[in-house]
């Protein structure tokens, strides 16, 4: 199979069958054999019944039904899981984006030789109350990850090499990171094409604004994550010994005082009343605190399934 195209969604009744007329047509046009699979993600209208006509009336629509909501990563993992085409193309369910971008993005992965292309809503028919953040939020997440070539991280319209949604995990919120997560694993090649974007059709958006606050948050756990995942001792440790070296400075500094003063005629001096003393006083124990931290964090790595988890990509 040439391309699996994973869809998922929440309450778009009114925007599935012209998706799945839009995609069927491109794909004929193209000779693709493909499959579609809609992940219902919990929704409340008649989204399901919709996909249930549709897969009686095509062979290759499938569709997965959530109890309940989980959000738009666990739809994806779902149906990333489960993909069978040798491209596995995500897209949003509003229309937003669209599948006549589907056969340069299958080719820049079969012929051009990438393991993901993201798309890049160039111009982007949404609220300025979302681009202006958005932009923000790319050129922070371009200087994390490192993935200096990709504007546009949370597009929905992305095209990936099979292996590369076999072998990545995504969970929580981490779908705004996907590139981040493959380029984690190994997966060097990302590149990028403009695609076109339009208003939303039907239906209103999903996410408020507090998708920057936590895709801020995400971003810092990534971060933390693929650095010290597996050696959290190496950055507490190295923190809580800063710290203490500062405050054992302060110490000695508090001690010198103390016995200057001792011998010039002041002897009933406070070690209290030196500032240093309090430096000394919450720089240890901060120190103290963050080795601890480095210790748990270590107990806890060693426990983890994650610490033995390597990426090989041939064996002979
Ligand atoms: N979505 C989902 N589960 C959720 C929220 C959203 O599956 O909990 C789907 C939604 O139906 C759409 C896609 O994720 O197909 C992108 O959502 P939306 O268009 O609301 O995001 P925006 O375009 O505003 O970033
Ligand atoms: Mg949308």
């Amino acid at each position: 199979m040439d391309i699996s195209i994973i869809v998922p969604l929440y309450n778009e009744e009114e925007s599935l069958p012209e998706l799945y007329a839009w995609i069927e047509r491109v794909m004929k046009a193209n000779n693709f054999t493909y499959e579609v699979i809609f992940v219902n993600d919990g929704s409340t209208d008649g989204s399901w019944r919709i996909i249930e006509d549709l897969s009686r009336q095509h062979g290759n629509v499938k569709g997965i039904k959530f109890r309940r909501n989980y959000g738009k990563s666990p739809a994806l993992f779902c149906g990333f899981e489960r993909a069978e085409g040798d491209v596995v193309i995500t897209m949003d369910a509003d229309l937003q984006d669209s599948p006549d971008e589907i056969p340069e993005l299958y080719r820049m992965i079969t012929k051009d030789g990438y393991d993901l292309v993201s798309g890049w809503k160039q111009k982007r028919y949404d609220p300025l109350s979302k681009t202006i953040p958005t932009k923000l939020f790319n050129a922070t997440a371009r200087a994390v990850s490192g993935i200096h070539n990709l504007h546009d991280f949370n597009c929905g319209l992305k095209a990936y090499r099979k292996e590369v949604v076999k072998n990545i995990e995504v969970y929580g919120e981490m779908h705004r990171y996907i590139p981040y997560l493959a380029k984690n694993a190994g997966f060097t090649r990302i590149g990028e094409k403009v695609v076109h974007h339009q208003a939303r059709k039907y239906g209103k958006t999903k996410f408020g604004l507090n998708r920057f606050v936590n895709g801020y948050l995400d971003l810092i756990t990534l971060w933390f994550l693929s650095t010290f995942g597996v050696k959290p001792m190496h950055i507490f440790g190295f923190l809580g010994s800063i710290m203490f070296v500062l405050g054992f400075i302060a110490v000695i500094v508090v001690g010198a005082n103390k016995l200057y003063d001792m011998y010039h005629g002041n002897p009933y001096t406070l070690v209290t009343e030196n500032p240093y003393f309090y430096l000394a006083l919450t720089t240890m124990i901060m120190g103290t605190q963050l080795f601890l931290a480095g210790f748990i964090g270590e107990l806890v790595a060693r426990n983890s399934q994650e610490r033995n988890n390597y990426q090989i990509e041939k064996e002979i």
